[in-house]
């Protein structure tokens, strides 16, 4: 069905849904639809079908990422007039997709990334769940899609998991990294919020984002093309974010730099490093070292990454939690700052270190910037780590691995 609602229908008053209780929608379906029969996510009511056709596991060695998919995949429909349906583990397969989708014509789509570890015991734990499906959530509400109960998600992972949990690697720095994907399906043209849409997860096992340790990456400082803007969509896990990214990093590669710097404004403020969160740390004449990362301003993706990052961070600099091997006069900032500043730092040799922060890497190091023709150098200690990063990335990957353990941050998903 055609929806012909103005965009501001998306903006109504959040009472309605409070009194009818339909969280779980978007507003403008709250509003045309409020009635008690609109179904919420439930993972109690998952049908599973395994298969009979279990796929020949692949070699640890050659595993490439993101090419190998396990046995299993989960699905889970949703219709405005009917809400949430029925959550389905299933064989790993095509799905069937009118070429009318939404999706195909005007991108609803969004994604996320997270990963699955089985430490020396054999547990299987996930790493702050909770975080990509806040995540998921506001990316889809912010492409007119429903949003969801993520207790209920987090639960079906784990279901999920448990049924190909003989595809979680049983290896040091190997893990299974899992795609939850939501799209609009409504087999109609029409620019409108899509009436249908479709929400599946599949799984793949991973290697080291580093297998032959830390190597620092050269970074091309982009300047021209934007990733994202003010009112925008950076901040949101969009798929349409990454597309028009691939000229960028092309270009990159092209100019003989491993990834792309997104820099952004007249005054060239750093944003990101290709996918992930872009991190500096600074000395200051009075001794104390900064670790700084850009806002929360609209223009960063919310990293799960760097919100632990930072945390950690924030809790060794209060006392609260000491992160082994990391100084005590640390300063931990989310401020803006500028392809000058870092460039006067690494000249003045108060740059300590630059990296990015993201699922896959966890910590990349950078260990050159080329910035309007010229290379900015960025010292990296003998492991290709700096200072900062060698200690936050050793406590991160402990809490990842089970290492320290029990952790609030590690979901359990089986003994
Ligand atoms: C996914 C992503 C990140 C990193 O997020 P994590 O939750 O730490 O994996 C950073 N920047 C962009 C643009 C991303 O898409």
């Amino acid at each position: 069905m055609l929806r012909s609602l103005p965009f501001s229908s998306y903006r109504t008053s959040s009472g309605i849904a409070r009194k009818c209780g339909h969280a779980d929608r978007p507003t403008w379906a709250r509003q045309t639809r409020c009635n008690s029969t609109l179904a919420n996510l439930e993972a109690s009511r998952v049908q599973i079908e395994l298969t009979n056709k279990p796929k020949s596991r692949p070699d640890l060695v050659d595993l490439k990422f993101g090419k190998y998919f396990t046995d299993h995949m989960l699905t889970i429909p949703w219709k405005a007039e009917s809400g949430w349906g029925t959550p389905k583990i299933h064989p790993y397969g095509p799905l069937s997709i009118e070429p009318s989708a939404s999706v195909f014509h005007y991108a609803p789509c969004l994604f996320e990334g997270l990963k699955a570890y089985r430490d020396e015991k054999g547990r299987v734990t996930l790493f702050r769940p909770d975080m990509n499906m806040k995540r998921m959530n506001s990316s889809a509400a912010r492409v007119a899609l429903p949003t969801f109960n993520d207790d209920a998600l987090v639960e079906l992972i784990k279901q999920l998991i448990r049924v190909d949990n003989d595809w979680v690697p049983n290896k040091a720095g190997y893990s299974l990294y899992i795609r939850p994907t939501f799209i609009g399906s409504q087999p109609a043209i029409g620019i409108a919020p899509s009436s249908e849409a479709l929400l599946f997860v599949i799984c793949c096992p991973v290697g080291p984002y580093f297998p032959k340790g830390f190597k620092p990456v050269a970074l091309y400082g982009t300047t021209e093309y934007t990733r994202a803007a003010a009112g925008g969509i950076g901040a949101f896990k969009l798929g349409a974010n990454y597309a028009p990214g691939l000229v960028a990093q092309k270009m990159a590669e092209e100019k003989g730099y491993v990834q792309n710097l997104w820099l952004h404004g007249p005054e060239h403020h750093v944003t990101e490093v290709g996918t992930m969160n872009a991190f500096a740390v600074f000395k200051h004449p009075d001794g104390v070292t900064e670790l700084a990362t850009p806002p929360l301003d609209g223009i960063i993706l919310p990293g799960v990454t760097r919100d632990s990052v930072l945390t950690l961070a924030r809790d060794h600099a209060l006392g609260k939690a000491k992160v082994p091997g990391l100084t005590d006069k640390l300063k931990v900032s989310e401020r803006p700052f500028t392809m000058r500043e870092i460039k006067e730092a690494a000249e003045a040799g108060t740059l300590v270190e630059f990296f990015g922060t993201g699922t896959a890497a966890v910590i990349s190091p950078v260990d050159r910037i080329g910035y309007l023709g010229e290379d900015i150098h960025i010292p990296t200690g003998p492991d290709g780590m700096g200072p900062i990063s060698r200690g936050i990335w050793q406590q991160m990957v402990g809490i990842q691995t089970g290492a320290i353990s029990p952790h609030p941050w590690s979901v359990v998903v089986m003994e």
